[in-house]
């Protein structure tokens, strides 16, 4: 078995105020590639300094380009734990996340057709690519120093 190899590009990037704690909330995105061709947009979304927040990752996943619309993709929610050794991801239920998303995909897909199947070993794939792909990460990373 090969691996495919999973490239992130970044795209754009917003801020806002976090309506619970006045602190800077943060939205990044960009694309995800594997062996060239794009598989997903993702969004990472945290508020600055306050680990205590949810750090969501929203993995838009499936055929995109000419000929393909929302009903072709599929939402995957990932949640980031911070931690002092370095945090970790959790696979969460993606319907509490789909109306962000709704315009890009038609669907979200409930944790449990995620773990333990092949979709697993591309999100996680994923997640790596963005890890150390998006240096704009280093802000999200910075939280496991706050835990
Ligand atoms: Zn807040």
């Amino acid at each position: 078995m090969t691996s495919a190899k999973r490239v992130a590009s970044l795209w754009g990037e917003s801020s806002g105020t976090c309506s619970c704690c006045g602190r800077t909330s943060r939205t990044i995105w960009g694309g995800l590639h594997a062996d060239g061709l794009a598989r997903a947009t993702y969004f990472v979304q945290w508020t600055i300094g306050a680990p205590e927040h949810d750090v969501h990752i929203d993995l838009v996943v499936g055929a995109w380009g000419e000929g393909t619309s929302a009903a072709d993709r599929a939402l995957i929610a990932v949640l980031y734990r911070p931690s002092p050794e370095g945090g970790s991801f959790k696979v969460i239920d993606g319907s509490g996340r789909h109306a962000r998303q709704a315009k890009l995909c038609a669907r979200s897909l409930p944790r449990a057709e995620v773990l333990g199947t092949p979709i697993a070993e591309e999100v996680f794939g994923f997640l790596d690519a963005i890890w150390l792909g998006d240096p704009r990460i280093a802000e999200v990373t910075a939280l496991n120093n706050l835990v």
